[in-house]
């Protein structure tokens, strides 16, 4: 079944007179959303027991937990002690993810700083194998890791380098793509069905489709430059997009069962269930 959900709080659950997360199980379920994103972007921060309550509290409410890795990590770093420091911040989103009862982590792969792309990419590659080794010995095999198609030209995560990263785990190594970051690292990629076709049809074929099945979705407007991603928007934006419509007749058309992540700049609950209501209309 396809799922769709915010990306963390939002002003909107403020503004219900909620604080805390664990509150937002129950108010997601009353919206009719299906899942959650955590995001440990700046670390993972959170007592195991915290955890493990929201976990239960989101299960009971029917609403299934991701969690978004620290920004930090860089597999494409040349130097050992960066690399030690990747797999506290992986590991230590797993142990989180677990806590929670999830299954799903998502990771922005790195970038190449000094090194060529091609050296860079192949030694993330490499790092990644090493990652994969690790998380099977952990008995984590069950849990999935994401590497996310990236928003900046400078970073490692363009549809083919995510759909190689894929290539060499087995069927916990799903991708998740982010049509936000695509749309800006190519200065406005997608307009039409055909479009987002293009890169469902490659995925398909890059990674199978068991993997392109299960992917992970980002979603959301985003401003760019020559560069690509500047800042997160929400859908009330007309200038840069993508709109998310063509992407969910395609989703409908395929009968593809994504994990939709919304990622809209405050809004992203209110543009989670737009997705999803309008997903909706299209299935009846
Ligand atoms: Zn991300």
């Amino acid at each position: 079944m396809i799922k769709f959900g915010p990306s963390g709080l939002c002003e909107q659950f403020s503004q219900s007179g909620m604080k805390h997360t664990v509150e937002a199980g129950k108010w997601l379920q009353g919206l009719g959303l299906d899942c959650f994103e955590y995001s440990f972007g700046r670390g993972v921060q959170i007592k195991t027991d915290t955890a493990k309550l929201i976990g239960e509290e989101f299960a009971n409410c029917g609403i299934e937990m991701s969690v978004h890795a620290p920004y930090f990590i860089n597999l494409a770093t040349a130097e050992e002690e960066k690399a030690i420091n990747n797999h506290r911040y992986i590991f230590g989103s797993l142990d989180a993810l677990r806590a929670f009862g999830g299954k799903r982590c998502v990771f922005h792969p790195g970038s190449p700083l000094k090194a060529s792309r091609e050296q860079a990419m192949n030694l993330l590659l490499k790092r990644f194998e090493q990652v994969l080794r690790i998380k099977e010995d952990c008995g984590y095999s069950d849990l999935l890791l994401c590497p996310e198609t990236m928003g900046k030209k400078a970073q490692l995560g363009d549809l083919e380098e995510v759909i190689a990263m894929c290539s060499i785990g087995d069927d916990s190594i799903v991708p998740c793509i982010d049509f936000g970051h695509l749309n800006s690292r190519e200065q406005g990629l997608y307009h039409s069905k055909d479009d987002y076709k293009r890169t469902v049809d490659r995925l398909i074929e890059g990674v199978g489709e068991k993997k392109a099945n299960a992917m992970h979705v980002h979603f959301s407007k985003i401003q760019y430059s020559a560069n690509g991603e500047v800042r997160h928007l929400t859908f009330d934006d007309d200038i840069y997009g993508p709109e998310y419509q063509p992407l969910m007749e395609v989703f409908a058309e395929y009968r593809l069962s994504p994990y939709v992540i919304c990622e809209s700049a405050g809004t992203q609950t209110r543009d989670a269930l737009a997705m999803k209501e309008y997903y909706n209309t299209l299935i009846r």
